[in-house]
């Protein structure tokens, strides 16, 4: 049980800069996402894309946005944990918030909370399933939507089921580092959608035999003796053909899934929080809310007004926490105290 100031659910630009807001408060941060790294929609989505509207900075990309928010909340030392789906908000009696999470092959992780900021954008980001009967007792056996534990690929035949980056660096990898038996990429079309480099890669490995394609889509599977031993693809060419393995790799992207947030009762509307726009407060007394995930009169889902709601959220935070501080306003040019948090005093 980690007991914190705030939580702040979502790892996005958005939930970021909260920390590095609820930081200037005095207010120690933990922050989760259900992704495997920070950055939100900016890494997940649009990693290399220049972004022209943050104030103070002509251009950069997604990456280099997550990058630089990074080292803004560095001073405060976050608790950062990813790869963990926020499933479960409780209120306590004396007003903390009980915060549980999942996470794949391990307990669940619990938080007490004095405030909770939910910054969980358009939904907790998760691999787009690959949907077939009888296909999901194997997942974290040999089904995986991630890269699966290096002891479990040697010496097996491997299906890499996707077309673009994330799955052809995969097949890549897997035929460059691991002793598998064999590796075959399916994908719906004949032609693979990933960057130049990663492309002259896996045709090379292709020359050379080390990686097989097969064009078509993943109808149906073989099972024996409760272990899945094949899939069947049927070809652009109207063939059906069974791929034997022993491995499944999906790699079809992601897609956000607001999920666990429409579930614990804060008001609503139209699938998006409603707030305080004084302070950015949901219905629940603690909880905060900012980003994508939020509507009121005028709300534009841009990373800049995302900023502004954060500000305020954290100053409503720390009246929560500290009622009893000074409320006057500091700035971090001239504060002995905000330099101080800052680190740089
Ligand atoms: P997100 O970035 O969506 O992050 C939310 C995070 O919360 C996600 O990582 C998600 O996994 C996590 N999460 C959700 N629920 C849970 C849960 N229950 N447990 C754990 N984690 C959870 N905006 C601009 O201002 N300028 C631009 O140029 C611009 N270009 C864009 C280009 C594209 C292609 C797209 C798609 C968007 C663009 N945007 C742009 C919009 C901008 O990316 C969003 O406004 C911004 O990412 C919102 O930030 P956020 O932190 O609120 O949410």
């Amino acid at each position: 049980m980690i007991q914190t100031d705030a939580l702040v659910i979502g790892a996005g630009p958005v939930g970021l800069f909260t920390v590095f807001q609820l930081g200037l408060q005095g207010l120690q941060a933990q922050v989760v996402d259900v992704l495997d790294a920070p950055g939100g929609q900016c890494a997940a989505l649009y990693p290399d894309k220049p972004i022209y509207d943050i104030p103070g900075v002509p251009v950069c990309s997604g990456r280099e946005l997550t990058q630089n928010l990074l080292r803004q909340i560095a001073p405060f030392s976050p608790g950062c944990h990813w790869d963990q789906l926020v499933s479960s908000l409780e209120v306590q009696a004396d007003g903390r918030w009980l915060v549980s999470t999942e996470r794949k092959h391990q307990p669940c992780q619990q938080f007490l909370a004095r405030t909770v900021v939910v910054a969980a954008g358009v939904g907790a980001f998760v691999p787009k399933e690959l949907k077939l009967d009888g296909l999901g007792p194997f997942l974290g056996q040999q089904l995986f939507y991630k890269a699966p534990p290096p002891e479990l690929v040697s010496d097996k035949d491997i299906v890499i089921v996707g077309g673009e980056d994330e799955a052809v660096a995969q097949a890549v990898h897997l035929a460059q580092a691991c002793q598998a038996r064999s590796i075959t990429l399916v994908y719906r079309r004949e032609v693979l959608q990933a960057s130049e480099d990663t492309l002259a890669e896996f045709a090379v490995l292709r020359d050379a035999g080390r990686i097989h394609f097969q064009a078509g889509q993943i109808t149906g599977i073989q099972t024996n003796d409760q272990r899945l031993t094949g899939v069947t693809v049927s070809t652009p060419d109207d063939q059906t053909l069974n791929l034997p393995l022993d491995l499944l790799l999906v790699f079809q992207g992601i897609s956000p899934k607001l999920g666990p947030v429409a579930q614990w009762g804060l008001a609503m509307e139209r699938k998006q929080l409603t707030v305080d726009t004084a302070s950015f407060a949901t219905s629940a007394p603690g909880i905060f809310a900012v980003g994508d995930v939020i509507t009121y009169p005028g709300k534009k889902k841009l990373i800049v007004c995302g900023f502004h709601e954060a500000t305020l959220a954290a100053f409503g935070a720390a009246a929560l926490v500290h009622p009893e501080a000074s409320t006057v306003l500091q700035y971090t040019t001239s504060s002995a105290l905000l330099q101080q948090r800052l680190g740089v005093l």
